[in-house]
């Protein structure tokens, strides 16, 4: 397959190309989900746009308020590496670890994680519960979706062609916050989620979130703030299967996927009562 392909050095030349050539091009980040689509050709493109050359989109800013802004080149890695996402951040470092293998994790980009809206993208759910904000620019000007709102369905984004995500933001948590993420897969090692989970304790907010992935074709967040006090892990895995809609396919049933989400349900509540 013949493609151009551009790596821009600024971010302003990175939109001004994009907008010239909008959904005739395609983004690349790492290239672990890109690449492998365009070898199989079940995509097809002009043009492949390079984000990796805009040294501003590799930033991982920790600001004084406590909110954190991830630049769209930063890989999975970076964030497993950096000490400072724990313990309120944990769940985000303990998704980050289980994408992939370790090689495949210091290319593929938490932006790109979410861009390919995957519902099984391990990412997703604690950037869900956190709050996280993509930011997406264009020529035109930027404007920051919450994460859920940005993921419309499998591979279906509000993204337009002449936009990308430029930084991923987390506000600042309340104090004392600790989030979680559990994952279930069918074989030890790497492999996709056939399920997967991230939970949030606000003490100082009484705030209690739970999201799912991978039974859904967008992620499924739950506010269970009414069960804050009682921690009630029975209730709070029996709301999560009702609101899942999971497929069956070749990774699991409809049914094995929901009993799964109990499972982890039950399990992040037992990580919380632990730490
Ligand atoms: C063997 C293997 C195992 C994997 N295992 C897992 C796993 O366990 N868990 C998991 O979650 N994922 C897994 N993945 C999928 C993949 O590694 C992740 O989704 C990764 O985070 C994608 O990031 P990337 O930087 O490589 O994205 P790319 O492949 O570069 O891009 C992915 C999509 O996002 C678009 N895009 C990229 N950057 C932007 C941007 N800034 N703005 C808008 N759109 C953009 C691209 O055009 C493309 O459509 C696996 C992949 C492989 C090959």
């Amino acid at each position: 397959m013949n493609f151009a392909y551009e790596k821009p050095r600024t971010f302003d030349a990175l939109l001004a190309v994009l907008s010239e050539h909008g959904s005739r091009a395609c983004l690349l980040a790492g290239g672990t989900d890109l690449l492998v689509r365009l070898r199989a050709r079940t995509m097809s493109t002009e043009l492949v746009i390079d984000v990796k050359g805009v040294e501003d989109l590799h930033v991982v800013d920790h600001r004084s308020d406590g909110s954190i802004v991830l630049g769209a080149a930063v890989v999975a890695n970076r964030i497993v590496d950096d000490q400072r996402f724990r313990p309120a951040h944990q769940g985000l470092a303990q998704a980050a670890s289980q994408i992939a293998t370790y090689a495949i994790r210091n290319r593929a980009t938490l932006a790109g994680n979410i861009a390919n809206a995957s519902p099984c993208a391990d990412s997703v759910p604690p950037l869900c519960v956190m709050g996280a904000e993509v930011e997406v620019a264009s020529v035109r000007g930027v404007r920051r979706l919450k994460l859920p709102d940005y993921i419309k369905g499998v591979r279906n984004t509000a993204r337009r062609p002449d936009e990308l995500i430029s930084f991923v933001r987390i506000p600042p948590l309340g104090k004392g916050t600790r989030t979680f993420f559990r994952k279930h897969q069918r074989v030890r090692g790497h492999d996709l989620a056939l399920a997967n989970a991230a939970l949030l304790h606000d003490p100082e907010n009484q705030g209690l979130r739970l999201a799912i992935g991978a039974c859904s074709p967008a992620p499924v967040v739950l506010d269970l703030h009414d069960l804050f006090g009682f921690l009630d892990a029975e209730e709070a895995a029996k709301r999560a299967m009702a609101a899942i809609t999971p497929i069956t396919d070749v990774r699991a049933s409809a049914e094995y996927r929901i009993d799964m989400t109990g499972v982890l349900v039950r399990r992040l509540f037992a990580d919380l009562k632990a730490a």
